[in-house]
């Protein structure tokens, strides 16, 4: 019964709101994962969009208009992970604060001295636990240019990380998939990526995978979505493993 109100309520708001068709088009031509999906796939990527759309606050700031056609591409972007998962991934958290480009958070930390230091890192974009995703402008329209390169997807992917605590490259999983597996499998990639950026060699990551486990997830993530057949060439078990995560097919 919950499911049917659900996604009648669903139905009303695609019905109510839907996305321009002309809009629809043009954010797929530029959601490099959504061009590998069947028609019945964008059609839910499509409602999941709208849902976004709906449910979340996108808010530009520091001088930045977002038109309908950006809002609309970001929703899509943001949606790719959750294709397979659901809305309700999503659930608990409300703003999308969008700058023109790479912002500097203002935050200070205590070090074990007692000094406070104030950061200045420049982000890309930013996700907080129960709080808002923040993204760089500039950097949402670079996904394009950029191969295997996905800020949206990069942040979301830490959203989902959180959802069971801390990102720490460890998200909730589904029943049928095993814990142990994923540490290990996803422990001795990196540990060979590590070896490997010791000898200098290229990797098959962006090397800001080895920042941290959650950094590890966020990247591979980008690359499941973006790039997957090189993914699955260069890390076959971390591929298979995002795979089950996503619930998408394999290749
Ligand atoms: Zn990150």
């Amino acid at each position: 019964m919950f499911n049917k109100i659900r996604n009648w309520r669903i139905r009303r708001l695609v019905a109510r709101r839907p996305i321009a068709e002309q809009l629809w088009q043009d954010a797929l031509k530029h959601c490099v994962p959504a061009h590998r999906l069947g028609a019945s796939d964008q059609a839910t990527l499509r409602v999941l969009a709208t849902l976004f759309l709906d449910r979340k606050s996108l808010e530009p700031t520091t001088g930045l208009h977002l038109d309908e056609a950006d809002r609309v591409l970001l929703a899509t972007h943001a949606c790719v992970p959750i294709l397979k998962l659901g809305y309700d991934w999503y659930d608990g958290w409300h703003s999308v604060i969008v700058y023109p480009d790479a912002f500097i958070p203002r935050r200070e930390h205590m070090d074990a001295a007692g000094v406070v230091h104030q950061t200045n890192t420049v982000m890309a974009g930013e996700a907080w636990g129960r709080g808002p995703v923040i993204l760089s402008w500039a950097h949402v329209l670079n996904i394009a240019k950029k191969p295997a390169h996905n800020v949206v997807i990069h942040e979301m992917a830490h959203k989902l990380d959180m959802l069971n605590g801390d990102a720490n490259g460890f998200p909730p999983l589904h029943r049928r998939m095993d814990r142990r597996v994923w540490s290990r499998v996803f422990s001795s990639a990196w540990d060979r990526l590590r070896d490997e950026q010791r000898t200098g060699a290229d990797l098959p990551l962006d090397p800001y995978a080895l920042e941290s486990p959650a950094e590890f997830f966020a990247v591979a993530s980008e690359h499941f979505f973006e790039e997957p057949a090189t993914l699955r060439q260069h890390l076959p078990d971390v591929y298979r493993q995002l795979a089950q995560f996503y619930r998408q097919h394999p290749l």
